[in-house]
């Protein structure tokens, strides 16, 4: 076997970003922040632009993207007021119909295929990139992005567990900042400013032993499956899978909620987001999503971030980072009884939470690895050609048997992203 976990030594800094500034407001004579929404269509696309819509022209999208849904770019683009029009749209994909953008060729220019967006994405009129492109595709945009310094407030989780050194190397090379948009992420970064509010200046670099970290405990709301038996789980349906019971969110991270893969995937994340070591970050089921993450620091004091689940607070606070606005996003009402539960995950039921440990602890090519097979794998569920069970268990499959690279360059991890999506066709096909 080629691959295996260990605990390499952490360089203990703080990427380009958190734990080392302060969350403020924002006052009114702030110059409206100019910005890329990359994945407009999605489900975080839609609400960024409500995000943007309530700002009163503090938020101005400046470029919008999609993949293939230009009819819905189109009807996005016919609800913004004629001055606040995007300059550029992007279509990623060269054969998607691009008729129903016709009526804005005059004013809009349009760029077609990944390059073009990147080409954009580096412009120097945009301040902030909303990277909220499904799945690995966002990679490339993610990267362009932070190579020109930009902010990147990241909603592509798969970016960071592909290539979580790569990105976090390039911010820092270049000046960018990773903000993140997950909402667990979004709590922990709360937490960590909430806790050093004098670490002010952004560039000042701190450690997790600085900082006083203890633990990250990442909250999972255990999904529509968590009180299923294992039997029950072996012929759960692509219908039952789909339906979360507290957020609304696109297919492919639905299932993910599912299989727990998401929360490993947020295991890895913070690993790369926060240079926390694997064996710091815990996770709790708690049904309620009220409370998003905590940070349990070393005399014992825990901070937890809570508000409803909706995503628009997290997009909020990423696009005005560093400051708070008034929120348009709800909140809890006090005067009722809320309760919350929180407990520990059943490893043996989701087995998914060991492969995300793993994977963050030993990095290299591990991420781009795991990321691929299960997007591979969720597609051939969703497609009813793999059962629910079989999901991590490919995944697993695929991880042990992959040849492991410790500092793997770009081209490196899209290759083993295109090996592991063969492998697990492979297995499909076999079945
Ligand atoms: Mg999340």
């Amino acid at each position: 076997m080629s691959w295996k976990p260990e605990y390499p030594g952490m360089p203990l800094t703080i990427p380009a970003f958190p734990g080392t500034v302060s969350l403020h407001y924002m006052d009114n004579s702030s110059s409206p922040r100019r910005v890329a929404v990359l994945g407009s269509s999605g489900s975080i696309g839609q609400s960024s632009l409500e995000v943007i819509a309530k700002s009163k022209g503090q938020l101005v999208p400046l470029l919008l993207s999609v993949h293939r849904q230009t009819d819905i770019l189109a009807q996005q683009l016919r609800q913004l007021s004629p001055e606040h029009l995007p300059r550029w749209i992007a279509v990623t994909d060269e054969t998607a119909d691009r008729s129903p953008l016709e009526e804005f060729a005059k004013n809009i220019e349009i760029a077609v295929g990944h390059e073009a967006l990147c080409e954009l994405v580096r412009h120097r009129d945009i301040d902030i990139v909303l990277s909220a492109i499904v799945g690995s595709a966002g990679l490339t945009s993610t990267l362009a992005a932070l190579e020109s310094g930009k902010t990147v407030a990241l909603a592509n989780k798969e970016s960071l567990v592909m290539g979580g050194k790569l990105l976090t190397d390039l911010a820092q090379k270049h000046g960018g900042r990773l903000i993140p948009v997950d909402s667990e992420h979004s709590a922990i970064m709360q937490a960590l400013c909430s806790w050093r509010m004098e670490f002010a200046d952004a560039t000042v670099r701190r450690s997790v032993d600085d900082l006083g970290i203890a633990k990250i405990i990442l909250t999972a709301s255990g999904g529509p499956f968590r009180t299923k038996s294992q039997p029950e789980l072996e012929n759960v349906s692509v219908a039952e899978a789909l339906a979360h019971p507290t957020w609304k969110m696109g297919k492919k991270i639905t299932i993910d909620s599912a299989t727990l893969m998401n929360k490993a995937l947020e295991i890895i994340e913070t690993r790369w987001f926060f240079d926390v070591p694997a064996e710091k970050i815990d996770v709790v089921i708690h049904p309620q999503s009220l409370i998003h993450s905590m940070v349990e620091f070393i005399d014992g004091s825990v901070i937890a971030q809570m508000s409803p689940p909706d995503m628009r607070l997290p997009i909020q606070l990423a696009l005005y980072y560093p400051h708070r606005v008034l929120g348009i996003a709800s909140k809890i009402d006090w005067t009722k009884m809320q309760s919350l539960e929180l407990y520990p995950p059943d490893f043996d039921r989701f087995p998914a939470l060991l492969l995300g440990l793993e994977v963050a602890a030993s990095g290299g090519t591990a991420g781009a690895v795991i990321n691929a097979a299960n997007e591979s794998a969720v597609s051939a569920f969703l497609a009813g050609r793999l059962p629910f069970l079989d999901i991590v268990k490919v995944c697993r499959l695929v991880l042990e048997h992959h040849h492991f690279e410790s500092a793997p360059t770009l081209e490196q991890l899209l290759a083993i992203d295109r090996w592991a999506r063969g492998e697990v066709e492979r297995f499909v096909d076999r079945r």
